[in-house]
């Protein structure tokens, strides 16, 4: 079902509540990465411009008691956004009461106000997290209308998501959420085929329901990362040291069952003596893998095998590293990936989730290689899973 954005909305005059992820990692109080700051422009923006009086928060890290204020302060974030509007962003310290109020009801159109991390409300019983009833409704009472730009948070159930959109008369949402309903959700919805899907990461247990989903709409998916080597397991195959989960065995070979000719495993990896970086580098067949050496990369055969999939592709999705990356002896196999996925341009719709993942593409400088990276981590693994996410759906509908 479309959802309704901020472009159905009238926001001259109006109060505008802007729920965005400014979920930033900070180090000694400064911000590392501000790309959720930079994602979020566009939406705060537009309603700036339309004339509206934008009230902007987020959540800011994990705040499990009060020596956790300091340090989760959104003052920071609220200096940096003023930055890149270059225009006064009125910081309130609160998360409610009458300073908020009143700095609300003093705003002007095309004025623009934040106030402190939404998380601080946890500390008086787990209220935001827990979409308390009250909070949702206190907070939907200081505006007008909602405009939800938070994907990072879509797939929790909050008082600043789900609570607001309840009680309040129009909840649409923001350019951010927009672009990932588009891609994510409208890929899965109808996609362009051939549909290739690659998944990578650590495990298996995951993934599941991701490789579940994804074998139902993907035309091929191929598997690599730390994950093939409880499928090579199921298979009989002699794995080393390589990262294995015992318990999910018997699932892999369900899913070989269910995946058949759909499935696609490489037949070489590169191993280590250790997880370590300077570890001695081996290629392997999947046949020979010695018993003191575990896979940390996928093998020059399985690049190929993989891009002969990519090169027709219409449509890749991409979740997880297909090797430990981080290491840079070991992340041939990612950024060969991530490099033919790039090559394909505007031959396809190319889509990134998963935060290592978008992390990896980044850092091969790739960035702007894809039709789409998302922002979210485990909102975008779960709206892979096919899952409706509470923060979309409380979106009005078109
Ligand atoms: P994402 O965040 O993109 O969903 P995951 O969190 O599932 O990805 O997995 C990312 C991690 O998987 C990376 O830190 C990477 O080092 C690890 N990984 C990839 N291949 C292997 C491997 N062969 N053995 C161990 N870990 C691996
Ligand atoms: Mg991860």
């Amino acid at each position: 079902m479309p959802k309704q954005t901020i472009r159905d909305l009238e926001l001259n005059g109006k109060k505008v509540l802007i729920r965005v992820d400014f979920n930033v990692p900070l180090k000694e109080g400064i911000i590392t990465d501000e790309n959720r700051i930079v994602e979020a422009l566009p939406t705060i923006k537009y309603v700036l411009e339309k004339g509206g009086r934008a009230i902007v928060f987020s959540h800011l890290g994990r705040v499990k008691d009060e020596s956790d204020k300091a340090n989760n302060s959104l003052s920071v974030v609220a200096k940096r956004l003023e930055e890149h509007l270059n225009q006064k962003v009125v910081f309130i310290p609160e998360t409610r009461g009458e300073k908020l109020e009143k700095a609300i009801h003093d705003l002007k159109n095309g004025e623009i106000l934040m106030f402190e991390n939404t998380r601080f409300e946890d500390l008086n019983g787990k209220k935001e997290s827990k979409n308390d009833p009250e909070l949702g409704k206190y907070w939907a009472s200081l505006g007008d209308v909602f405009v939800n730009d938070a994907f990072g948070t879509a797939h929790r159930d909050a008082a600043s998501n789900v609570g607001i959109a309840s009680n309040i008369k129009h909840t649409v949402a923001g350019f951010l959420l927009e672009k990932e309903i588009k891609f994510i959700g409208g890929t899965l919805e109808s996609p362009e085929h051939p549909f290739v899907a690659i998944l990578g990461g650590a495990k298996v247990s995951d993934k599941i329901e991701v490789i579940k989903n994804l074998l139902n709409v993907a035309d091929h998916v191929l598997i690599g990362g730390g994950m093939i080597f409880t499928f090579y397991k199921a298979m009989g195959l002699e794995i080393g040291k390589s990262l294995l989960e015992a318990d999910k065995v018997d699932l892999a070979k369900e899913l070989l069952e269910l995946g058949k000719g759909k499935i696609i495993l490489g037949d070489d990896v590169i191993t280590g003596k250790a997880f370590e970086p300077e570890t001695e580098k081996n290629c392997r067949s999947i046949e020979g893998i010695p018993s003191d050496e575990l896979g940390l990369d996928i093998g020059p055969r399985t690049i190929q095998l993989f891009e002969s999939y990519i090169q027709s592709a219409r449509t890749v999705v991409w979740n997880g590293p297909l090797g430990v990356f981080e290491f840079p002896r070991f992340a041939e196999g990612t950024r060969s990936i991530a490099q033919s996925i790039a090559d394909l341009k505007d031959r396809a719709t190319t889509i990134i989730g998963g935060g290592d993942s978008a992390a990896a593409v980044i850092q091969f400088g790739l960035k702007d290689g894809f039709s789409h990276i998302s922002t979210g981590g485990g909102a975008s693994l779960e709206y892979l899973e096919g899952k409706v996410l509470p923060g979309i759906a409380c979106v009005d509908d078109k």
